[in-house]
């Protein structure tokens, strides 16, 4: 086979994962990263058994167990009681039943593990600070500028740089946005500060008027990660390092369950941050002949699922099994996108769903019976087996 590089721009959990399933394969690759240090920001993120399955058969299954937590259920409450209206286990039936468990990241944690597992081979090179603006294709090789004033040439691009695609808007042109009116506000609390057994070992969302506030445990339960749903028109900016002011937060959620209102509390001054949810709709067509996308630059959809993160990792391990596969990478990448357009417009579409259920239910009741709709059978979503579909062996590729 011959071993030629191929280029993925962007270094967060899709253009990594990719990297470590190109290698794995027999490709050497060489990942572009805008930025100048390898990291990820302090928030919380799920790995669903679909998305473990992968990362498992990538060889990370060790360091993720080990700085994992792991949530025994996902329950809904009320906003002021407390009270559970729906609890769906998370535990050890559940992960036998789709084959891997569910676990619960500090997003740095996952990254790391991640940057690590690539940092141990050979066949794969970094080069940071290099912000790819553009590309030109021609019938043996793709050229790739970057911002200061360099370019490289590889005969397959993969270009996995996130909801704000630079990439995707030179394939594609625009896509429609909406706004769903949601601002996620997010911030971290050491469990150590909190009342003992204050925050259950669940992934627990409290439910109210307009309102929604998910808390859950993660690095080992050493840390408390929230993520507080608001709707609020107007403003529309999607960043991780937009500063929130917690004391609004905090007037947001005056009345909610205690839990709440210690967890907004304790976040330290400067480290509440928020995010305007825009849902993006999905492509018709992901690649050229020699470039692709993947991850948040495919399908960037909004988190009520928990999946985006997810999906990066599914597709990652089908498009290196399709490119190795296939006489040509253009055989490569249409194999890929036509195994997964299907499976992440529909996971696109069930976020936009569950976003609309989480309010929908307790804007129209009264009293008790704000409940916060779920959707009927997420079954589909983890027993999605991207390593059963597409095995590990290697083939001649490129
Ligand atoms: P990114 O994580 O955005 O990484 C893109 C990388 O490319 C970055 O390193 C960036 O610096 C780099 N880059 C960008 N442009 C360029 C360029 N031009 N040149 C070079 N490098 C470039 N998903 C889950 O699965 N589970 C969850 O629990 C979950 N919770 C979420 C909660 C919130 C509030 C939000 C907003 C999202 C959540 N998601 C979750 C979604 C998840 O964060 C994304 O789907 C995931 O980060 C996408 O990974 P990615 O690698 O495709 O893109």
């Amino acid at each position: 086979m011959a071993r030629q590089d191929i280029a993925v721009i962007g270094a967060g959990i899709g253009g990594l994962s990719a990297a470590l399933a190109l290698a794995r394969r027999g490709y050497s690759v060489h990942v572009y990263e805008q930025a100048t240090a390898l990291g990820e920001i302090g928030a919380g993120i799920h790995m669903s058994p679909n998305g473990m399955k992968v990362l498992t058969a990538l060889g990370l299954g060790d360091a993720l167990a080990a700085v994992a937590a792991r949530p025994q259920a996902i329950s809904t409450r009320h906003y002021q009681t407390g009270m559970p209206n729906f609890e769906g286990p998370l535990d050890a039936a559940f992960e036998a039943r789709f084959g891997a468990p569910f676990y619960s990241f500090h997003r740095a944690d996952l990254h790391a593990a991640l940057a690590s597992a690539v940092a141990a081979l050979p066949s794969v090179s970094i080069t940071l600070n290099a912000r790819a603006e553009r590309f030109d294709e021609d019938a043996t090789g793709v050229t790739l500028f970057f911002a200061n004033g360099s370019h490289t040439r590889a005969p397959v691009v993969i270009a996995a740089d996130g909801v704000h695609s630079r990439m995707r808007s030179a394939l594609h042109g625009e896509v429609g946005v909406r706004f769903t009116g949601h601002v996620a506000y997010r911030g971290m609390v050491a469990t150590s500060a909190l009342a003992p057994g204050l925050v259950e070992p669940k992934l627990n969302i409290w439910v109210g008027p307009e309102k929604h506030f998910v808390a859950y445990p993660v690095r080992r339960g050493e840390l408390i990660n929230y993520v507080a749903i608001v709707e609020e028109a107007g403003w529309q900016d999607e960043s991780w390092t937009t500063k929130a002011d917690k004391d609004t937060l905090a007037q947001a959620f005056a009345g909610w369950h205690p839990t709440v209102c210690a967890l907004i509390d304790y976040t330290l001054t400067g480290e509440c941050y928020k995010w305007a949810l825009l849902g993006r709709d999905a492509l018709a067509r992901w690649s050229s002949e020699r470039v692709t996308i993947l991850g948040d630059a495919a399908h960037p959809m909004v988190p009520y699922v928990a999946q985006g993160a997810v999906m990066a990792v599914e597709d990652a391990w089908v498009l290196a099994a399709c490119l190795a596969s296939a006489a040509t990478p253009a055989a490569g990448l249409l194999a890929y996108e036509d195994a997964r357009r299907e499976r992440t417009s529909a996971v696109q579409a069930a976020a936009w769903e569950q976003g609309r259920l989480n309010h929908a239910v307790g804007r129209d009741a009264e009293g008790d019976q704000f409940k916060g709709g779920r959707l009927a059978d997420p079954s589909w979503i983890y027993g999605y087996d991207a390593v059963a579909l597409f095995p590990a062996i290697p083939a001649p590729g490129l």
